[in-house]
């Protein structure tokens, strides 16, 4: 992992308290995502919070 990767991780954990995105995440239904991960996705570039 990359030090930018990092930097964002732990950015995204400030964020998003849950242990997984999903849980936290406005995307979190089927209309709007269908990522794979969902719904325990740890790491998204699509997460955004509710
Ligand atoms: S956009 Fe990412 S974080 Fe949000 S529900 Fe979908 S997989 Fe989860």
């Amino acid at each position: 992992m990359t030090f930018g990767e990092r930097i964002r991780q732990w950015w995204l954990r400030l964020r998003c308290p849950t242990e997984f995105l999903c849980d936290n995440c406005r995307y979190d239904h089927d209309s709007a995502c269908h990522r794979r991960e969902r719904p325990n996705a740890t790491r998204c570039p699509d997460y955004k919070s509710k």
